[in-house]
């Protein structure tokens, strides 16, 4: 039996390796015993950084959590129907779950679900790289049970599924597959990726919402682009969406949206804007129902073919910083990012940052009621008016509160004449 206790005691923080002790304790205390599983374990002998813990109880992982977070700060959430329950303390988080089996009736479904022993619980997980635990039972603190040669596939790098049904049981291992290997940097292993190639047309039986999931996971990441190309190269890309391509133009784009945000990663709309850029509407329209976008994002992304027309006006040779603005102001802006990333046009590209960094924010001192205490009468006019008023400050013609004033002043002026 190897033992890695040195290894996460190096490895963990403290204030979590003792709230990770005292878990062990209170489950050994009740005859259970509980182990750390899955990424976190991966990740310590890979020496990459996961504050996302899960652990695994042979017995009641509910009491467990409840028993845990009593006394200490942090927040408890529970869900009672599942079994599991979450703590969290800032950026860290602990999931508790109850070892259970899982068998799946047909591909895609979700599973059945029964308690059962460690050796269950690893065995219905994706990868031998994440089926690996380590018990945290004071008495064992650190025997790593690794049934699927989970440690020897990190050594040589390899993702391995643990059984020939794996991507036909939940075809969204897909997914997960290509996302730790170009993250970690591995290969697929030779009969995964028969396999993987075998079932992944299965993806038409996973719903929208696990499949955009998957989507989602994968934008992010660091480099989300490498997850696709490599989906484009094993012929799997099309089972996201038939008219998706993964190619240097994405990533070219990516790596742009990756420049433009700085330390911040990319917002997720735009990789997504970006992803989809190219369908043509037939192609987008099918996009955006098959993966149950929710609102924010497919605004952004039905907002592409209406933004794309829009870029010919924004290439007028005399335009008005007010003109820019009245293309540009019912579009998204994460669409409108894209579009920065995406025009070949050098003075598009300035019209749509000008529009994204000041035209968008600009907004009048004064209000209608201002206007009223200076004589103007409510109604036709006074819109008028105040749209004139915007035009001006969007054009730079006024820029104070006083500006403002004057011009409306010498408006009434004028129209007394
Ligand atoms: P990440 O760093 O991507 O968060 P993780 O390993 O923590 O990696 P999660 O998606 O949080 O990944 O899942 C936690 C664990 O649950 C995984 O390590 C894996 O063992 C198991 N798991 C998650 N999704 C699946 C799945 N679809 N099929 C089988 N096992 C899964």
């Amino acid at each position: 039996m190897i033992n890695i206790g040195k290894n996460i005691e190096a490895y963990l923080p403290p204030e979590i390796l003792a709230l990770v002790k005292a878990a062990g304790g209170i489950a050994a205390s009740k005859g259970q015993r509980a182990y750390l599983v899955g990424g976190v374990v991966r990740d310590l002998f890979l020496k990459r950084r996961n504050l996302d813990l899960d652990l695994v109880v042979e017995g009641d992982a509910l009491a467990l959590a409840r028993q845990l977070a009593k006394g200490r700060d942090g927040k408890l959430v529970t869900h009672p129907r599942f079994g599991t329950a979450t703590f969290k303390q800032g950026a860290f988080s602990l999931d508790l779950v109850t070892a259970r089996s899982e068998t799946y009736a047909e591909p895609g479904a979700l599973p059945t679900v029964k308690p059962g022993s460690i050796q269950d619980d690893l065995f219905r997980r994706d990868f031998s790289i994440n089926a690996m635990a380590a018990s945290i039972d004071p008495a064992r603190f650190g025997d790593l049970i690794d049934p699927y040669g989970g440690k020897s596939d990190l050594d040589r790098h390899l993702i391995r599924v643990l059984h020939q049904r794996s991507f036909k049981d939940d075809p969204t291992r897909v997914w997960r597959a290509l996302r730790y290997e170009q993250r970690l940097d591995f290969r697929l292993e030779f009969d995964t990726t028969t396999q993987l190639r075998r079932d992944s047309a299965m993806m038409v039986r996973v719903s929208g919402d696990r499949l955009r999931h998957e989507l989602e996971r994968i934008l992010e990441e660091d480099y989300p682009e490498k997850v696709f190309y490599r989906a484009e190269r094993l012929g799997v890309l099309r089972h996201l969406h038939l008219a998706l391509e993964g190619n240097g133009w994405l990533g070219e784009r990516f790596d742009m949206a990756r420049e433009a945000s700085g330390s911040a990663k990319p917002d997720i709309n735009l990789y997504l804007a970006l992803l989809a850029w190219r369908l043509d509407d037939e192609a987008l329209k099918s996009f955006i129902e098959r993966l149950k976008f929710g609102r924010e994002a497919a605004r952004a992304l039905r907002d592409i073919p209406r933004l794309k027309q829009a870029l010919h006006a924004l290439a007028a040779a005399e335009l008005m910083p007010s003109g820019v603005y009245h293309i540009l102001e019912h579009h998204r802006p994460e669409t409108i990012q894209a579009a920065v990333l995406v025009t070949d046009s050098a003075l598009v590209r300035q019209r749509l940052e000008l529009y994204l960094s000041s035209l968008r924010f600009v907004v009048l001192s004064l209000s209608g009621n201002d206007l009223k205490k200076m004589g103007v009468a409510q109604g036709k006019k006074m819109g008028t008016m105040l749209r004139a008023l915007k035009e001006a400050r969007l054009n730079g013609e006024v820029t104070t509160r006083e500006d403002e004033r004057k011009l409306v002043r010498r408006w009434l002026n004028r129209g007394k004449r």
